[in-house]
């Protein structure tokens, strides 16, 4: 039913993943190792949308998908407002509005098989939304618990799906310290600590090189947050580079915000783990984490395939999101970080793919800009 074998990342004991269980008995958390050696020829799903790439999921076929349709995203080139060219992998073009749907459908569809009832999640919004969102879809009961800060349209879309939302006061890593208080009762499927939401995000790069006829392009930029975007593409195209299915890893450029950047600094630093930061207020609320709990892993996997872990400031993220937008892609502010670092960067040799990650209708709300002209009469 399940692929792979689940170590506990502290003791090394190996647990069974036919069973429930978030964490180990010794309290470490888990790691899926699982090396899938696909052919291009296995992908005969129907395209549109992940389960295409079943073959290389940890799920045996028996497990019936819950879907809302994930997956499929257009790769749209388009010119940058300084002139640099790029591809837009649009992934805010999902079912609940963000990347997250890829890991909350294969998330929940290994735990709705297992049998699990009811979880309980912490996220700072977009995770939230999606796992509620496949929750519902799966006829489970789940409560997501928030920042009491998180953009009030995230909350709506959370509670909207039918999911119960605890407001946690403080930072986001107060919401993480509440849930694990829930999960003694509750299945904990963070999206953070459950490795099958990984094996998910990790179709983004099954399909973007699919989408460029089965070869990898040169440079690929997303935001950073907690790792599960580029923690996924850099599984993803490690497993395409081991069944030979490209032939080099893609530079793979990870952004922070200046706000909140202990990757950053750690990776500038050369640090193993994170940095610990005394994050300002950003407008990218979705990557906003401190204290990252995959913290050493990010840092040495984007070691590993000679990644980088960049920073950008507040300003150039606000003009990206807002120049981006004039020019008819409307991301939400944490999105915008990665079109913000390439700007900075510049044009790239070879195709650059930005991974646009959440869609712009999250913060509506918040940036009505001044070409709005209230007439009166
Ligand atoms: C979650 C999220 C990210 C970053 O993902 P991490 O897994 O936290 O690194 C980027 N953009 C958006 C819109 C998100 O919701
Ligand atoms: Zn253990």
């Amino acid at each position: 039913m399940v692929k792979g074998r689940l170590i506990c990342r502290r003791c090394g004991g190996e647990l069974d993943p036919a069973a429930p269980g978030w964490r180990c008995e010794c309290g470490g958390h888990l790691d899926l190792a699982f090396s899938p050696r696909p052919r291009r020829e296995d992908f005969k799903g129907v395209s549109g949308t992940l389960w295409r790439y079943l073959p290389a999921l940890p799920l045996s076929d028996e497990v019936e998908p819950v879907t809302l349709g994930e997956g499929g995203t257009p790769l749209v080139a388009m010119t940058a407002p300084g002139g640099a060219r790029c591809l837009v992998k649009m992934d805010h073009l999902q079912p609940t509005g963000s990347f997250k749907d890829r890991g909350a459908s294969v998330m929940i569809s290994r735990l709705k098989h297992l049998g699990i009832r009811e979880v309980v999640e912490d996220s700072s919004g977009n995770a939230g939304a999606a796992v509620a969102a496949y929750c519902a879809r799966a006829a489970m009961k789940c409560t997501i618990y928030v920042p009491a800060s998180a953009p009030r349209a995230k909350l709506a879309q959370i509670s909207a799906y039918g999911a119960q939302v605890v407001k946690v006061e403080g930072p986001r890593e107060a919401a993480a310290e509440a849930v694990l208080r829930a999960a003694d009762n509750v299945y904990y499927a963070g999206h953070c600590v459950d490795p099958f939401f990984i094996q998910g995000t990790k179709t983004l790069a099954y399909e973007l090189v699919e989408q460029l006829g089965w070869r990898a392009p040169r440079t690929v930029a997303g935001p950073l947050g907690n790792g599960t975007l580029i923690l996924g593409l850099i599984q993803g195209f490690t497993e395409l580079l081991q069944a030979g299915l490209i032939r080099d890893m893609p530079r793979i450029l990870a952004f922070q915000s200046h706000a909140c950047n202990p990757l950053a600094r750690a990776y500038q630093e050369g640090k193993p783990n994170s940095v610990k930061v005394e994050p300002t207020a950003s407008l990218a609320d979705g990557i906003a984490a401190a204290a990252p709990l995959l913290g050493r892993r990010i840092l040495e996997e984007v070691r590993r395939v000679g990644a980088k872990i960049l920073d950008v400031g507040e300003d150039a993220i606000r003009n990206a999101w807002r120049r981006w937008a004039a020019l008819g892609l409307s991301v939400e502010p944490t999105a915008a970080v990665a079109l913000a670092g390439m700007e900075e960067i510049g044009e790239e040799p070879g195709e650059t793919v930005v991974v646009v990650t959440g869609h712009g209708l999250k913060h509506l709300d918040q940036s009505v800009s001044s070409s709005t002209v209230d007439v009166r009469r």
